[in-house]
């Protein structure tokens, strides 16, 4: 492996799929790289292709102006840079934290790397590791407005587009969240449906180019729920919540009779239901969202 020798341009902690790609990146884009993980095994191929391979976090973060830290979670964010010894070697550098977890752990970390004069950046990577360095790959950054326009020429190197989205830390793990969301229960749905589908003999094949369909009706309602939402309309004319509960009725009534669970389409009913009864069974699904709120 490549002894560390001299600065470089960036230091990436974690050597997941995901800090893996983004090592890469920097790497192919002509960034001198240094490059630290827990299990050191995973650095062999970055170093192969000329990324310094450092021997402790300390060591990493010493080496450049910038770090990029992409692990599981904060947790393990936490374990990796607050050491006194790592703190003290971030001091006056720049730590751009691209790992997942909630906006309260991203301002919380913000607070304790403005602690210890830490420059900090917080961000979300919202697409798949294979997209990083490609026009794909979507990155979403929050914390203090100079620190990012300095810190840009190193992220752009990862390709894709960069949006930063304010000062508040937070901001970036808000909007994750929040995408997640749409994700996760999206995907949760589709696990269903290919259940359900299952057991009425249509395969993952055969329903595939009509579940696209299906997902290609989203975007519109998004965009035209934005505007509905912020201001607290949601109009019902072309289907109201009574209908939409009665079509959801149908996919609870037929799982159950193939012996499919129904739980996360019952919470969905159960919602819409509730919003019928507070009395806005004239407006659209998405009433639900503030049902959600009033608990
Ligand atoms: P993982 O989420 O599986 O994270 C693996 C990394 O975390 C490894 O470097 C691992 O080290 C390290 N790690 C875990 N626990 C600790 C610990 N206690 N101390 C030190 N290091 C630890 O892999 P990814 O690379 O895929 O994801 C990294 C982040 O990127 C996550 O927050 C994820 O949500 C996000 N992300 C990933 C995407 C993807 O496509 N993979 C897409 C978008 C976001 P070791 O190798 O030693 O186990």
């Amino acid at each position: 492996m490549t002894p560390l020798t001299g600065e470089s341009a960036v230091t990436v902690l974690g050597l997941g799929p995901m800090g893996r790609a983004l090592a890469g990146t920097f790497l192919r884009a002509g960034l001198r790289t240094t490059v630290w993980n827990r299990t050191v095994t995973r650095a062999k191929e970055l170093a192969d292709h000329g990324a310094a391979v450092a021997l402790s976090p300390a060591e990493a973060v010493a080496a450049s102006p910038v770090t990029v830290v992409c692990v599981v979670d904060y947790d393990a964010v936490d374990a990796i840079v607050r050491p006194d010894i790592v703190a003290g070697a971030l001091r006056g550098r720049t730590l751009v934290n691209l790992t997942a977890d909630t906006p309260g752990r991203a301002r919380d970390t913000a607070d304790w790397a403005a602690g210890h004069g830490i420059g900090y950046l917080d961000g979300a990577i919202m697409t798949p590791a294979p997209t990083i360095g490609t026009p794909g790959g979507v990155f979403l950054h929050s914390g203090p407005e100079e620190l990012y326009r300095r810190s840009t020429p190193v992220m752009e190197a990862l390709g894709g587009t960069h949006t930063h989205l304010g000062a508040d830390p937070g901001r970036a793990a808000a909007y994750d969240i929040a995408l997640l969301d749409v994700f996760w229960t999206a995907m949760a749905g589709y696990a269903h449906a290919l259940a359900l589908a299952r057991a009425e003999g249509v395969t993952a094949r055969e329903l595939a180019p009509f579940a696209a369909g299906i997902a290609a009706i989203l975007p519109p309602i998004f965009e035209q729920a934005a505007a509905d939402a912020d201001s607290g309309r949601f109009p019902g004319v072309v289907n109201p919540i009574t209908s939409a509960v009665a079509s959801m009725a149908h996919v609870i009534h037929t799982s159950e009779a193939h012996g499919i669970d129904a739980g996360v389409m019952r919470a969905a009913e159960s919602l819409a239901r509730r919003t019928i009864r507070r009395g806005y069974g004239s407006d659209g699904f998405l009433r639900i969202s503030e049902m959600l709120a009033a608990g």
